[in-house]
């Protein structure tokens, strides 16, 4: 059985791409999946051929036949989302509010509700330089569903099992929200970016009580450390204390955030944050 092992960090923006398409690089013998598909910065860096093209039903909403609804209002009494309404006289559901969970069309006694298969993205097996890479589009407008994050890695680990392929790395979404949840679950080792600041160690704290209530093994990262060292020091600190492992600080390089526009793997475009990296990765491959 390959080991799984994600990047997560409490928010965007706090090096966690930096981190995965380093460790992409520095891994033999895995497969690659992007279960951050609101942010297509993996996709950039790993520069994929798609080799094949599947759609994604993504949340299935429900909907009311006016014609045969009765108006007996059970589904808007029923409906803890307050997804149902009543317009100009007629019960309409609010997809927005909807959460797919079907009650309404089982308690509809003129049977007027049915759930609308809805298609919200793609997802691609495809190659890379760096290994197959299993990876999501949404449609403008779609989010990020649980469900999305779930088939994904549930394809990287057929795959793997097809290939006798050792490792699944996952680029995971930032916070704390559905998608992140079943992105650790079942994960082997989690390993969590945060940034020297305030509300990094508040996300920090948010995603290893996450990581816990799951039993998965956690590392912590700090980007950056050396913008604020007295911050990275108490998360350090902070990480000890609540049985995690610290597994390194990367100094701040501005040419990190120029490699990405070049469209380049930060680890390979910048010496300053090679050494960190490479401690990082090895410690985190000690945890599998
Ligand atoms: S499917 Fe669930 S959330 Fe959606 S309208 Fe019906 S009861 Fe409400
Ligand atoms: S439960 Fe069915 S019949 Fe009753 S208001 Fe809702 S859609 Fe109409």
């Amino acid at each position: 059985m390959s080991k799984e092992i994600v990047i997560i960090s409490g928010k965007g923006g706090t090096g966690k791409t930096t981190l995965t398409s380093s460790f992409a690089y520095l891994m033999n013998d895995k497969i690659i999946v992007d279960a951050d598909a609101d942010a297509a910065d993996m996709y950039i860096l790993m520069n994929p051929k798609v080799k094949s093209k599947n759609l994604f039903k993504g949340n299935s909403p429900a909907k009311i036949d006016t014609d045969k609804c009765t108006k007996c209002d059970k589904c808007r009494e029923l409906c803890r989302f307050g997804a149902i309404s009543v317009i100009n006289g007629n019960y309409v559901v609010n997809e927005m509010k909807c959460d797919s969970c079907a009650l309404c069309k089982y308690v509809c006694p003129a049977d007027a509700i049915t759930m609308v298969d809805t298609i919200s993205g793609e997802w691609y097996e495809s190659d890379t330089p760096y290994g197959i890479m299993v990876h999501a589009k949404l449609y403008p407008g779609a989010e990020n569903s649980g469900n999305l994050v779930t088939m994904v890695k549930h394809r990287a680990h057929i795959l793997s099992e097809e290939k006798g392929i050792e490792h699944i790395l996952v680029d995971g979404s930032p916070g704390i929200g559905c998608p992140v949840i079943s992105t650790i679950s079942g994960a082997d080792f989690v390993v969590i970016v945060t940034e020297p600041t305030q509300s990094g160690i508040h996300d920090l704290k948010r995603v290893k009580k996450l990581c816990d209530s799951f039993k998965v093994k956690s590392g912590v990262v700090v980007n950056k450390y050396d913008l604020n060292k007295q911050m990275a020091h108490n998360i350090e600190k902070f990480t000890d204390e609540n049985g995690s492992m610290f597994l390194g600080n990367i100094p701040f390089d501005q040419n990190v955030s120029y490699a990405i526009v070049r469209k380049e793997i930060p680890y390979v475009a910048c010496d300053k944050i090679k050494a960190p990296i490479e401690s990082i990765f090895n410690k985190s491959m000690e945890q599998l």
